[in-house]
C-alpha cells in the first residue's frame, strides 16, 4: 500500500502543497497544487497538477472565514479520492521562524507548537499562518505524524559575529538578534550546486533567492556563514512589497511624525514598500518590465532593486572573502533574465563576465572565461520538507 507524505507552505491567503510517495526517496511529486483566495469572503480556488503538470483537479467555493482549515478539509478529501487506499504517513510543514533553539526539522507535538507560538512577534505576518495547519492537522489526523522544517536553521552554522546587533547584551540574550531565512530554499541550492559544479560545493558562494520575498545567503562549503535576511524577513534586500534594510529612525519618524500606529507601521514596511512603493504600480516584476518603457517610476523600482542586490553581493563577497559562484533562484532570479543582466553587470569588478545568450536561454551557467562562475539554479523548498520527513519518520504508515 502506498504512504503518501504531505508537504504544506502556508501563506496569509494561499496553501501550497505538494503530495510525495514516503517509499522512496523523494523527487519529483505525485501531484502538487495551490489554493488561493483563503483570506477574505472571495472566491476561493484549488488547482492540482499531477508529475507532468496536468491537471488533475480543480474547485471554486466562496470563501467565508476561516480559509485555510476550509482548504485543507477540501485537500484531505480530495487526496483520499484520488489516493483511494493509500494511507497518510506524515505532513510536513514550512515553518518560518525556528528561533535560536531549532537548528534542524522536528517532530511536532503540542508542546512544540506552544514554543513556535512565541516566534510569531518576531514573524507576524508569517508565523500564524503556518501554524494554524499545524493545529489543524493535529486535531483533524491524529496519530498522523508531522514535522516542521524552519527557514532559520540553516543559518544558525552562522558564525556568532554574523548573528549579533551591536545591541545592549540583554537585548540580544532576549533573542533580539539576527536569524536569516529563506533557509529551506538555501539548504536546496547547497544540496544540489555540486551537480552544476564541483567547485561550487566546496567554494565561497552568494545564493540570491529572488522572490516576493527576496534575500541573499554567503555559503563556504555549502553551510552559511551570513545572510542579508535578520531580525526578521523585513532586512536586506528590496522585496516585492517589504522594504528590506532601513535606517532604524525612518521607523520613529513615522510614528512621531507620520502618527501612525506600531501596526499600521509595520503593515507599511511589509506590505506597501519594495517594488510596489517606489513604482507606484505593481510589486510584480512581469508588470514592471511589461511598463518600464513608458513609466519612469517602474524603472527607478527596478533600478534600486538591482542596485540593492549588487551591494548586499558585494557585502556578502566581503563576508566570504572572495567570491567563487553566485546562483540566482526563485521567481524573478529563475525568470527575469535582465534582473540577472544588470546585477552580473554591477557585480563585474569581481571578476564576473556574463555570456549574454546563456542568460537569455536561462542557463544554467550564465558567464564564461576564468574567474567567479554565475548560475541560474531553480530552488525547490518544498522537496527539502520532504527529505526532512523521510529522515525523522521514514516511510511507516
Ligand atoms: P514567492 O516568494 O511568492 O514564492 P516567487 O518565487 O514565485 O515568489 O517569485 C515571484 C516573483 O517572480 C514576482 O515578482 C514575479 O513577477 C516574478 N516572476 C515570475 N515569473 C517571471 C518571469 N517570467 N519574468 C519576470 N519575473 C517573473
Amino acid at each position: 500500500m502506498t504512504a503518501l507524505n504531505i508537504v504544506l507552505n502556508a501563506g496569509s491567503s494561499s496553501l501550497k502543497f505538494q503530495v510525495f510517495d514516503a517509499g522512496v526517496e523523494p523527487g519529483t511529486p505525485l501531484c502538487r497544487g495551490l489554493f488561493e483566495g483563503l483570506a477574505g469572503d472571495g472566491t476561493a480556488h484549488f488547482v492540482a497538477r499531477d508529475g507532468r503538470g496536468e491537471t488533475v483537479g480543480e474547485e471554486r467555493w466562496q470563501a467565508a472565514g476561516g480559509g485555510h482549515d476550509e482548504a485543507l478539509r477540501r485537500l484531505i478529501a480530495w487526496l483520499r479520492d484520488r489516493f483511494a487506499g493509500a494511507s497518510l504517513a506524515g505532513v510536513g510543514h514550512r515553518v518560518v521562524h525556528g528561533g535560536p533553539d531549532f537548528e534542524g526539522p522536528v517532530l511536532v507535538d503540542p508542546g512544540v507548537v506552544d514554543d513556535l507560538e512565541r516566534f510569531v512577534a518576531l514573524a507576524p505576518l508569517h508565523q500564524p499562518h503556518n501554524l494554524r495547519p499545524i493545529r489543524f492537522a493535529l486535531e483533524a489526523l491524529p496519530g498522523v505524524r508531522q514535522v516542521a522544517s524552519f527557514d532559520t536553521a540553516f543559518h544558525r552554522t552562522q558564525p556568532e559575529l554574523a548573528q549579533l546587533f551591536a545591541i545592549p547584551r540583554a537585548m540580544t540574550e532576549q533573542g533580539v538578534r539576527r536569524y536569516g531565512f529563506h533557509g529551506l530554499s538555501y539548504e536546496y541550492i547547497a544540496s544540489v550546486m555540486g551537480e552544476y559544479d564541483p567547485a561550487l560545493a566546496k567554494g565561497r558562494v552568494v545564493v540570491a533567492h529572488l522572490g516576493n520575498g527576496a534575500s541573499a545567503c554567503a555559503l563556504r562549503g555549502g553551510v552559511s556563514v551570513a545572510s542579508t535576511m535578520g531580525f526578521s524577513a523585513l532586512d536586506g534586500l528590496m522585496m516585492g512589497t517589504r522594504c528590506g534594510s532601513l535606517d532604524p529612525a525612518v521607523v520613529f519618524y513615522m510614528l512621531r511624525e507620520m502618527k501612525l500606529t506600531p501596526d499600521a507601521a509595520e503593515k507599511m514596511l511589509y506590505s506597501q514598500c519594495g517594488l510596489l512603493g517606489v513604482s507606484g504600480l505593481s510589486n510584480d516584476m512581469r508588470t514592471l518590465r511589461a511598463k518600464e518603457a513608458g513609466e519612469p517610476h517602474a524603472r527607478e523600482a527596478i533600478a534600486l532593486y538591482v542596485y540593492r542586490i549588487v551591494r548586499e553581493v558585494g557585502s556578502l563577497a566581503a563576508a566570504l572573502g572572495g567570491l567563487d559562484g553566485l546562483i540566482f533562484t526563485a521567481g524573478i532570479g529563475e525568470n527575469d533574465a535582465a534582473t540577472r543582466a544588470a546585477v552580473l553587470d554591477g557585480l563585474a569588478f569581481l571578476g564576473l563576465r556574463a555570456d549574454p545568450d546563456a542568460n537569455a536561454a536561462g542557463g544554467p551557467r550564465i558567464t564564461g572565461g576564468p574567474g567567479p562562475s554565475a548560475w541560474v539554479i531553480p530552488t525547490n523548498e518544498e522537496l527539502v520538507v520532504a527529505r526532512h520527513m523521510r529522515a525523522l519518520i521514514g516511510n511507516a504508515a
